[in-house]
């Protein structure tokens, strides 16, 4: 399944990270998709594949217009 994501995204993962938070801002879209933590600052790359099995919502930014 294709998730359509994008840079400035807010995402909510179904695994928690080490330091207790579950969302995450979208820095880099490409092969590898970049998140940076909300609550430590924390960057990360997951494989596009990774982050789809991962992701448990993806909340559009609410000025985001289409
Ligand atoms: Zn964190």
């Amino acid at each position: 399944m294709f998730i359509d994501v994008r840079v400035g995204d807010q995402v909510t993962m179904r695994k928690k990270h080490p330091c207790g938070g579950f969302d995450w801002e979208v820095v880099r879209i490409g092969a590898d998709i970049g998140l940076v933590c909300n609550t430590c600052q924390r960057k990360v790359m997951l494989p596009r594949g990774t982050f789809n099995k991962r992701v448990k919502k993806i909340h559009p930014r609410p000025n985001s217009e289409e």
